[in-house]
Order: structure tokens, then sequence, then C-alpha cells
């Protein structure tokens, strides 16, 4: 009776280990970033349309009339979707969340910035 109690414990432990290990495995996203679909290319101009492309008809134009970060500076979109801000009710987008803050910090320097982009960007479009 005794060795017939052992192989279904033992049988059972088994069962429990394999399903385990595999929704162990199931579970773990293992070469799929872009399931966020923020492309992360830094040189990629194609990455950084594709996230931009993400904002809504209404911020679009106004985030590629910016084209940068008024923080950093970085070209927005290299860092995943632009995301914005209103500053003194002005829109004001940044790369980043962590540039948010700063952003927000210094509102006449961000505002300053956001209008040295903007010429930036048209200045480039007339090349
Ligand atoms: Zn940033």
């Amino acid at each position: 009776m005794s060795p017939r109690i052992l192989n279904a414990a033992s049988f059972a432990a088994l069962a429990l280990f394999l399903t385990g290990c595999g929704s162990a495995q199931n579970g773990t996203p293992t070469a799929a970033p872009n399931s966020q679909s923020a492309v992360h290319d830094d040189n990629d101009k194609a990455g950084q349309k594709a996230n931009i492309a993400q904002l809504s008809d209404e911020d679009r134009p106004l985030a590629e009339a910016q084209g940068y970060c008024a923080v950093t500076a970085e070209p927005l979109g290299s860092m995943g979707p632009p995301l914005k801000l209103v500053v003194n009710e002005q829109p004001v987008f940044v790369c980043c969340k962590g540039c948010e803050k700063k952003a927000k910090s210094n509102p006449d320097k961000t505002l300053a910035k956001v209008e040295e982009l903007k010429a930036k960007v048209k200045s480039e479009s007339h090349n």
C-alpha cells in the first residue's frame, strides 16, 4: 500500500513541477521589448516618427514643430512617444518622464527653450 501512495505523490510532484516550469517560461517575456510599441533607437528617424505618430492629431503637429525635448534637446521620439506637458498654459513636449520635473521646475527657462527649438526646426525645414 505504501509504495502506491509514494508513486502517486511523486507523480503529483512531477506534474506540479512540469506545469510550474512551463507557466514560468510562458510568463517571461524574453526577446520582445517592443511589445509596448516604444521604439528605442537613437539614430533611427523612422523610429522617432513612429513614436511621434502615436500622439493625437492635435498634439502631433505641436511635437513636430518643437522637434526636440525641451530639457535635453534630444530629438522627440528617440526615447519613446514624447510626453506632453502644459507649462504656463502652453503645450511643451519632453522626451521622457524624467524630464517632466525639470521642465516644470523652471517654466520660464523651459518655454524659452521651446521657442529656441521651434526656431531651430523652422530653419532646418527651410534647407
Ligand atoms: Zn527626457
